[in-house]
């Protein structure tokens, strides 16, 4: 099987230092006292200067990790470390997690985690006590949940979604045709279709903005992402996003195809025709990519 390993011209751009934006440098420096872990920085994102550092401060976005670095599932496509059993949850996360979030300047965050099928309720009360802590604390804040798919348990997904945040996102992450290639065996495209239309049933289809993300470059087809976008339109997600699936390590799935830029946009026109609400598409754009600044000026608007 063919493998590319020369990486296009548009994907290789530096990872921006905290000497070249000054507010970027000031949000770094604080985020030290506050023990935070930020997937931005330990993933590296190439976004962070955007993300973190944009002109207007009510828009600043960063993604937290909760529940430890070590997940139940394999994904085919991600680096994080795997365990039947991680370790415990830490019970003083949320508390910690929410005040930290209440002291730093941002306006917009991330919460995801690891998936963690050893727990019984898969988590879901973890997330939910954190984001409402979150809110008490500061409820200015916005808040997106990123989850797993709690492996269907909808009572799970209902525990997170009336705990109060503004934004749930569950990826689908690829087409459903790749999705047993792809993501860990127990996550099938409509267990996740499942999961997002949940979260309407529960808060109102106007109560809250569903978003997904999906990977490009594993091999897809027009057709079958075309067939994806259809099936998350029939269950009112509001947004999606795309970008390049780019390889961790060499054990991970290969890169099949480099979408250019003017691919991007497309697939962006084509959502935004479809009633998506607002879509980010490109190379680097990650789920979370200026979702602060999207939500401003698409939903607050
Ligand atoms: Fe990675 Fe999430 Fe899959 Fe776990 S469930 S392996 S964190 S993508
Ligand atoms: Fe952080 Fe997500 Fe932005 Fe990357 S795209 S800097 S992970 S918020």
């Amino acid at each position: 099987k063919r493998t590319i390993t020369r990486l296009p011209e548009w994907l290789k751009t530096p990872i921006p230092s905290a000497g070249a934006n000054p507010e970027f440098a000031k949000i770094k420096a604080d985020l030290r006292g506050l023990n935070l872990h930020t997937v931005c920085e330990e993933a590296r994102c190439p976004n962070i200067g955007e993300c973190w550092g944009g002109s207007n401060k009510a828009a600043a976005t960063a993604t937290i990790m909760l529940m430890g670095d070590t997940c139940t599932r394999g994904c085919r496509f991600c680096s994080v470390k795997t365990s039947r059993k991680p370790p415990p949850l830490d019970p003083h996360e949320p508390e910690n997690t929410a005040e930290a979030l209440a002291r730093w300047g941002l306006g917009y965050v991330v919460l995801t985690s690891v998936d963690r099928d050893d727990l019984a309720d898969g988590g879901a009360r973890h997330f939910a006590e954190t984001i409402r802590r979150i809110k008490q604390k500061k409820p200015t804040l916005l808040v997106e949940a990123l989850t797993g798919d709690f492996a269907g348990d909808l009572d799970m997904v209902k525990i997170v979604a009336e705990s109060g945040l503004d934004v749930y996102a569950h990826n689908v992450e690829t087409v459903e045709n790749l999705t047993p290639y792809v993501r860990d065996r127990r996550a099938t495209f409509h267990q996740s279709l499942k999961v997002l239309e949940h979260v309407k049933k529960v808060r109102g289809k106007e109560g809250i903005i569903t978003k997904t993300s999906i990977m490009l470059g594993l091999g897809e087809t027009e057709e079958e992402l075309w067939e994806a976008l259809r099936e998350l339109r029939k269950v009112d997600v509001d947004v999606v996003t795309f970008g390049q699936y780019m390889r961790p390590t060499k054990r991970h799935l290969a890169v099949e195809k480099y979408i250019t830029p003017d691919e991007f946009e497309l697939w962006r026109q084509r959502a935004l025709d479809m009633g998506f609400l607002y879509c980010a598409s490109g190379p680097l754009v990650r789920s979370s990519y200026k979702a602060g600044e999207a939500f401003i000026e698409n939903v607050l608007r």
